[in-house]
């Protein structure tokens, strides 16, 4: 009421969602989208209803991350988009609208609509989490969502490189300043173990996300090794948790998906 009577925005529920969790990222190609949608599917193996949300317009992943292809359908009485499903988890993104390769051209104005509708306009029906993954930074669609949405908390990854580091700090602060709750970091790629020999090569450097969350004082919520598979397997639109369930990456996945 209080936000009502200044003219702020006010935050909403999304329909038939429980909980809400985005996961952010200070830079882009640090992991998130591989994040999200591998912690999406783990979550939902849990037995519990999972959608996983794409809200970078301009960048959108989900839908060759989930092996998703074609135009949702339109529910005829209300306009709501229909999610696709895949993997037990049901998924809305701009990639099923528009070609891999056909850039979205648009000004801020056209973005903020677009993301009005896949907010507020999906059938999700029931869900027990909604995964977010944001766009990388700290722009107007991560201050959009963060003012609209009720969200349960931000889940931040980042590699241990300082230039990620920073980014994923301002993101943090940014969080906190719009009064959204941060569930924890993840640290990304932080070491490549040598499949012949075993030797540990921290190829972004070593701890820098876990030296980051007690600055910040959050929770540091796990590690995921670098690993050609996770990389090769999201390509061909096949997650490491469905492709290897009992491979450790899978696992690190899996322990952090059992912490939010
Ligand atoms: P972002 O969403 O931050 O831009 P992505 O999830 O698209 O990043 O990941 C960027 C690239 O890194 C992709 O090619 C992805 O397959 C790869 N990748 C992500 N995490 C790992 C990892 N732990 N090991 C190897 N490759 C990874």
């Amino acid at each position: 009421e209080e936000r009502m009577r200044r003219g702020l925005p006010t935050k909403r529920l999304i329909r038939g969602v429980k909980h809400v969790i985005a996961v952010a990222s200070g830079k882009g190609g640090v992991g998130k989208s591989t994040t999200a949608v591998n912690l999406a599917i783990a979550v939902s193996s849990f037995r519990k209803r999972v959608g996983i949300l794409d809200a970078d317009i301009f960048g959108p992943s989900v839908s060759r991350l989930m092996n998703l292809k074609g135009e949702p359908n339109i529910n005829e009485q209300n306009g709501n988009l229909i999610p696709l499903v895949n993997y037990g988890v049901k998924a809305m993104s701009m990639g099923f609208m528009v070609g891999e390769d056909s850039p979205i051209v648009w000004r801020g104005l056209m973005v903020m609509k677009a993301l009005q509708q896949l907010l507020h306009q999906v059938q999700w029906d029931e869900l027990d989490l909604l995964v977010i993954d944001m766009p990388p930074g700290t722009g107007d669609t991560q201050l959009t969502i963060s003012q609209q949405v009720e969200l349960s908390g931000i889940v931040i990854v980042s590699t241990p490189q300082d230039i990620a580091l920073i980014d994923a700090k301002k993101g943090a602060n940014m969080f906190s300043k719009v009064n959204v709750p941060i569930l924890g970091i993840v640290q990304n790629m932080s070491v490549f173990v040598c499949p012949n020999c075993q030797y540990q090569t921290h190829i972004f450097g070593k701890n820098g996300v876990n030296k980051v969350a007690k600055d910040l004082n959050i929770d540091f919520l796990g590690d995921v090794p670098l690993d050609a598979n996770i990389c090769d397997l999201s390509d061909i639109g096949n997650p490491i948790v469905i492709a290897k369930p009992d491979s450790i990456h899978a696992k690190c996945y899996k322990d952090i998906a059992l912490k939010i």
